[in-house]
């Protein structure tokens, strides 16, 4: 916080010229962004509770604000499929403000966020009443909240054209990107929010601390150029990056600066919008990413109050070039140390798992595919779950293969025990069935295929010697089967599967 002394004093004499909705300084803002925080559990959108919804979700929400005369919606567009694209106003101030989600369908947080800060908006409690017709009366904020609802539909990355909507501001083919470029066209922004979910993979810079949120001020020319209106928002993320380290201490990264001619972010930025990207990235064990949901909420609250104060003016830029950049050190789970016989040689080896995430209709709404995705020297990167083998020795899982009716009897836990990492089946279990069991499912023998290589996802297991203690890897899945973690997994047959 030494900075801040440093940065303020020159600044002074500018911050008073300006009229600011209450002269707060730094310590005030920080102290209001954090009853802006504590405020959220409060406000929060009770609907969306995990972060696989989908338009119809968002429509229905919409609608229930139709009777509020302090928010409008109306219909911007359809997407390539015909799903309706929303426009969100509130305020009418006279500076514009923009904000835009999911234009990555698979990249929903802030979109949660946003529906939250509608909540907040529509609520009639007293707190902070006065603060929100102030807002109201200095900023014009719209918001389109979910730019991809084809992609959202599928949680993928890209329209239902297979186009990334990011790589097509210039050519502007997509109906969604037509849809913000009107948006950006006609409001002029003062300033745009580019809100992204990035991968649960970068960390922080080179810590082992996953970048669970990270900023950028997109660069509007190769030579990453700042003129007033990018520094602008390089100030801002300043205050911004300054609330969240209050909570999550050196858990902010930079996204990569180059100049990407074809991007939504780079483009806005040339066009005279202070532009700030946020990414919402990995928060250990928050699948469903609520606290970066949170930290959504009360940032982009806080923005507001820096927009209509002007407080960002008082910000330098060095903070923000202090900021690492993203870096991607991280995986799910490393077993480190895995002795491997190859051709009668020892090759001792990291192993790294990642996962891929798929949307299925039944709680938990997804189902997630473990896979090899890295191996070798891996001591620069780290694991969310970190198992060491050392002084373990490393067998494969076997393939259960039984008749029907006896395989239907069977308890899971035993299986586990006996060594099995894979079942043959007549049938899948349904996924939604088996997501977070430590087994894997297969129709045919010839796809069973454990060995330890990039892309596979093979069974380990690694037991003690001259003892009984065992360790089981797979499908991503840890347990430690001298311990208690296969207590939950007794009660459990492969019938019960099928209900
Ligand atoms: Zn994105």
């Amino acid at each position: 916080m030494t900075f801040k002394i440093y940065y303020f004093l020159p600044f002074v004499f500018i911050l008073m010229m300006f009229d600011t909705l209450d002269g707060q300084s730094n310590d005030q803002f920080l102290s209001f962004a954090d009853s802006i925080h504590n405020h959220w559990h409060y406000v929060k959108e009770e609907k969306l509770q995990h972060k696989f919804f989908r338009e119809k979700d968002i429509t229905t929400l919409l609608k229930s604000y139709e009777s509020l005369s302090m928010i409008h919606f109306d219909t911007l567009g359809f997407s390539v499929e015909g799903r309706p694209i929303h426009i969100i106003k509130f305020g009418q101030g006279d500076i514009p403000v923009a904000m835009w989600t999911q234009m990555h369908g698979n990249e929903p947080t802030a979109t949660m966020a946003v529906m939250d800060m509608l909540r907040f908006f529509a609520d009639d409690d007293p707190f902070l009443s006065e603060w929100k017709s102030n807002i109201y009366q200095r900023i014009s904020l719209y918001i389109i909240p979910m730019l991809n609802p084809d992609g959202a539909e599928v949680f993928k990355r890209r329209n239902a054209l297979d186009i990334d909507l990011n790589r097509d501001a210039l050519r502007l083919e997509s109906p969604e990107s037509q849809l913000l470029k009107m948006v950006i066209d006609s409001i002029r922004p003062r300033f745009g929010f580019n809100l992204h979910d990035q991968s649960d993979y970068y960390t922080a810079g080179d810590v082992d601390i996953p970048a669970t949120i990270a900023f950028l001020a997109p660069a509007y020319d190769e030579d990453k150029s700042i003129n007033d209106s990018r520094a602008n928002a390089m100030r801002l993320i300043v205050q911004l990056n300054e609330i969240v380290q209050q909570y999550l201490p050196g858990a902010v990264g930079r996204f990569s600066d180059t100049f990407e001619p074809r991007a939504f972010g780079d483009n806005i930025q040339k066009w005279g919008t202070s532009t700030i990207l946020i990414e919402s990235g990995a928060y250990k064990g928050d699948l469903h990413k609520q606290t970066q949901r949170q930290l959504h909420f009360t940032m982009l609250l806080a923005a507001l109050q820096s927009i209509a104060s002007k407080s960002y003016l008082i910000e330098g830029l060095r903070p923000y070039e202090d900021i690492p950049y993203n870096n991607r050190r991280g995986h799910d789970l490393i077993v480190r140390n895995l002795d491997l016989i190859v051709s009668g040689d020892t090759i001792r080896l990291d192993v790294a798992y990642q996962k891929d995430e798929v949307r299925i209709e039944q709680p938990p709404h997804y189902f997630q595919r473990f896979f090899i995705s890295d191996m070798g020297d891996l001591s620069t990167m780290y694991g969310f779950i970190e198992v060491d083998a050392e002084g373990w020795t490393y067998s494969s899982g076997k393939l259960l293969k039984d008749k029907w009716k006896s395989l239907l009897d069977m308890n899971i836990a035993a299986i586990i025990q006996q060594g099995y990492s894979h079942v043959l089946v007549k049938r899948l279990p349904p996924e939604h069935k088996i997501q977070g069991l430590p087994l894997q499912f297969l129709l045919h023998e010839r796809d069973f295929n454990n060995d330890i290589k990039m892309g596979l996802n093979p069974g380990i297991i690694l037991t003690h010697d001259g003892d009984n203690r065992r360790v089981f890897i797979n499908n991503g899945q840890f347990l430690n089967l001298a311990e208690d973690d296969i207590q939950h997994l007794e009660k459990l047959t492969i019938a019960d599967l099928f209900d």
